[in-house]
Formats: structure tokens, sequence, C-alpha cells
């Protein structure tokens, strides 16, 4: 994929950029490891006082930084300024809380002292995606730079410009220079740099192919992955929830970020006895949503990031149509200019058809009725997918089930799944392994070195 910015609203081509040559690829690999000769000694405090200038920068550029975000890939305006916020609040989690969580813990054994050290590995490598341009690569870079790592960002091809800009901000905010670089390169660059012997390890965020590949050579090569990959997680809806309140999390939590979230809730299981009026609800929201122009506050959906996502989802939906399914609402692709698709809502969907195995990457909801909690729960784990989950039931047994047998990676109670830099989030099954954010997070890429003392 060539590297460029391509307004999703216009098509326009707005930026194109030259990838990096291999010589140019080599002087930052040798810079990065030379870099982290020096940076692994660097204290905490110094650590803390660069990501909280961080946060500083993204707080007072949040709108420039959200209009980056929001021309390459088309998220609103106001959700891309959140994220930046979003983003900060990371930053200043992880300057108070890193010291805490790589401090030496001490354990008691046969030896007078025993304790466990968490030392820096080195180069880190990040592969990311376009769909959370801000948050995903903040997510890996600051508790990296915490650690003691240094960085190097591979950035999605549609996203340069928010790559160069995080770049940036790291570099003005006093991070020694190399400790977090980005790469302009394609992904079949990748395979190279992680086999370099100066990576020691990787990270992936993004498709289940791309995973593969890259946790195929790191397996060859005996290096440490850290993959986040798709999710269809289910929002199972019990007779005793509060309907309301379910239904209208329900729509923000499927067209949130125009439906390109991983954590999206994209199948709607919903108990027979209230199903007809959550769906009736549910419908008539859909209904509201304002489609357009993302710069608009009044806009609740924009463009997908992409023609090919675009065509991706349509052929999912006239897929899963031709088997049988019902469309209550939308179903098609948006006339006008750029990467536009109704928000829609299926029903009576055939076993077997996409929204059983597939994940929808768009505002597109996939709706089933289900007799009681054991069928719902069964459903929901239909899939080879197993990021998050979220369930709604005000009856304390059902609660205590759900959260005991639903395979995910976070299960959330009467609330929609979200990332929070004070709890670890990734996936089990095929939507990855390994987990960022939290104390888990923080550790997956340092050497966890056990020391004893006789
Ligand atoms: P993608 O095509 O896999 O791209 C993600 C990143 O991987 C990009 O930087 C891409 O580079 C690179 N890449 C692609 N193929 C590669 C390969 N063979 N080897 C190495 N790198 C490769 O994914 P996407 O379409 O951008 O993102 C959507 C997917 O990401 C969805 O499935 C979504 O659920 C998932 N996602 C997961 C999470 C999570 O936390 N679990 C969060 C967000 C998104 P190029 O752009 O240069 O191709």
């Amino acid at each position: 994929m060539a590297i460029a910015s391509i307004n999703p609203v216009t098509g326009e081509v707005l930026k194109t950029f030259e990838p990096l040559t291999d010589q140019e690829l080599e002087y930052k690999l040798a810079l990065a490891d030379r870099a982290f000769a020096t940076y692994k000694h660097s204290s905490f405090r110094d650590r803390a006082q660069w990501i909280n200038q961080a946060a500083d920068i993204l707080e007072s550029k949040k709108t420039e930084f959200g209009i980056i975000m929001t021309i390459e890939m088309g998220k609103t305006l106001k959700s891309a300024i959140a994220e930046i916020e979003k983003c900060a609040n990371l930053c200043r989690f992880y300057a108070e809380h890193a010291p805490q969580f790589l401090a030496d813990t001490p354990a008691i054994t046969d030896a007078s002292r025993t304790l466990i050290r968490y030392q820096p590995m080195g180069i880190i490598l990040a592969v990311m995606p376009w769909n959370f341009p801000f948050w995903q690569v903040f997510r890996f870079a600051v508790p990296c730079l915490m650690a003691g790592n240094v960085g190097l960002l591979k950035h999605a091809s549609n996203v340069p410009q928010c790559a160069l800009a995080i770049a940036e901000i790291f570099h003005a905010a006093g991070v020694p220079e190399g400790a977090f670089q980005t790469l302009l390169i394609g992904a079949d660059r990748v395979a190279n740099l992680v086999a370099d012997s100066r990576v020691k390890a990787a990270t992936l965020t993004g498709s289940e192919p791309a995973g593969q590949s890259l946790a195929a050579i790191a397996g060859h090569h005996l290096k440490k992955v850290v993959l986040e990959l798709g999710g269809s997680d289910p929002f199972i809806v019990l007779k005793s929830a509060d309907l309301d309140l379910a239904v209208s999390t329900a729509v923000t939590a499927r067209v949130m970020n125009n439906g390109q979230t991983c954590i999206a809730a994209k199948r709607f299981i919903v108990e027979e006895a209230i199903a007809d009026r959550f769906i009736a609800k549910f419908v008539e929201k859909f209904k509201a949503l304002k489609v357009g122009d993302p710069m608009q506050p009044e806009t609740d959906v924009g463009p997908l990031a992409t023609p090919q996502i675009l065509n991706e989802l349509d052929l999912q939906v006239k897929a899963t149509v031709d088997l049988g399914a019902k469309v209550l609402v939308g179903g098609y692709r948006l006339k006008e200019k750029g990467n536009f698709y109704a928000p829609t809502i299926l029903a009576d969907i055939p076993l077997g058809a996409p929204p059983y195995q597939e994940e929808f990457f768009g505002p597109v909801a996939s709706v089933f009725r289900v007799k009681n909690i054991d069928e719902a729960i069964a459903l929901a784990n239909s899939t080879s997918f197993g990021l998050g989950a979220s369930f709604w039931s005000n009856d304390q047994q059902e609660i205590e089930t759900a959260i005991e047998q639903i395979e995910a990676g976070a299960v959330f109670v009467n609330g929609m799944v979200k990332s929070d830099p004070r709890v670890p989030f990734g996936g089990i099954k095929r939507s990855g392994f390994g987990r960022e954010l939290g104390l888990e997070g923080i550790r997956e890429f340092v050497n966890i070195k056990t020391i004893w003392i006789k």
C-alpha cells in the first residue's frame, strides 16, 4: 500500500510520502540501538517528566492533532479530540504508576534474600493500525518508554501524518533522540525488522493475517510478541436488564469510530422475551443517526477509512442478505462521494452466514434472538474471536454465570467494553495474546529477572 493521506470524505489524495530507503532504515535502527545503551539507565523521574510533558503537548494541541486523524481516517472530530485526551490520561497514569509497577518485588524462598526485578529489553517494534491512530500507538509507546525500552513505530500506511506527529510529540517532550522513532515503511519491510538481532520483541495490532505473519517470523527468531487482533464482540441483553440503557449503549458500542473498533459490539444477542422491544428501539435509534462530514459536531457516523473497507463490508452484508437475513435499517452504501455506509441492522440471520464467524468492520449490527442465558453464552462463544463481551442483566446469578463462562479477554456487565489504562486489555482465541495497559501491560516487554541471594 502506498504511504499516503487520502481524505475518506472526498477521496482526495492530500499528501504522499516516500518510504524510507534501506540506508535510512538502517540509520534509524542503529540510532535506536545506541539510544537504548543510555536510555535504559535513565531514571523513572526523568522518564515521568518526559511523558508528563508529552501529555501537556497533547492537551494543548488536541484539536490540531484531532484534525489530522479526522482528515486521514474519517473519525468524527469530537471523537478524535476525546482520543487525544485519553492519550494524555494514559501518559499521566503510567508516569505516576510505572515506578511502582516495575519496582523490585520481594519473594520468600530458601535464600536469605530473593527478589524479582523488571529490566528493559531493548528495541521494541510496534506495528499499528489506523483505527485509533494516536491511542493505539500511545498505549504501546508510553509503557515501553517508562520501562526503559526504546520504540520503533511502523504505523498503518494510510495515517503517515499521525505517525509523524506522534514522533514529534515525544521529541518535543524531551524524550532522548532515538528512543522513539517513526519508520515510514510498508508492511513488506516488517519481516526483516523482526529478524534483525537488535530488535528484541514486537507487538502488532491489526488483522489476523498480519498477526499470523508477524508471529511466524518472530517465532522463527524466538522473539516475544504481543498481538491485539480482531473481534466480534457479543452484546448480550437478558430480560431483567435496563432496556433503555442497554439500547442506547448498544448503539454507541456499535457505531463508535464509524463502526471500526476491535472491541465494538458486533453481535447483539437478545433474550426472546424482550427481543421485539429491544429491536424496535434499536432500529429507531439507528434511523436517527446522522451520517456525514466528520468535521461537523452533529455528525454521529463518518466515512469508513478506505474504499477497501467499504467494499468488504458491503460484500459481507450482501452475502448475509443473499442467505436470507432481513435488513431492518440501512443495508447499502451511500451514493455521495466518499466511503460512507448507512448504519445497518441485520436480523433473522441464518446459521452459517458471515455474522456468525466474521468481523464486520463498519456500522453494521447483527441481531440474534435466544431463549435463555445458556443459548446466549453458547452463541457468544461460538466464534473464533475472544476479545471483549458486554453482558446486560440485573440477576446476580446470571451475572456470575456470564463472568465465569464467556470466553473473552474482558467481560463488562451493564456497560460497554472499553479500554482503560488502569486495567489490562487484550484477547484470547484468535483475537490475540498478551496484554496491554495496566500492570500486566507494562510487564510484557521486560526481562522478569529472578534474583536469589544465599
Ligand atoms: P491490518 O491490515 O492488519 O494493518 C495493521 C498494521 O499491520 C498496519 O500497520 C499494516 O501496514 C500492517 N501489516 C499488514 N499486513 C502485514 C504483514 N503481513 N506483516 C506485517 N505487518 C502487516 O489491519 P487494519 O485493517 O489496519 O486494522 C483492522 C483490524 O485491526 C481489525 O481486525 C481490528 O479488529 C483490528 N484491531 C484490533 C485491536 C485490538 O486491540 N485487538 C485494535 C484495533 C484494531 P500497512 O498499513 O502498511 O498495510
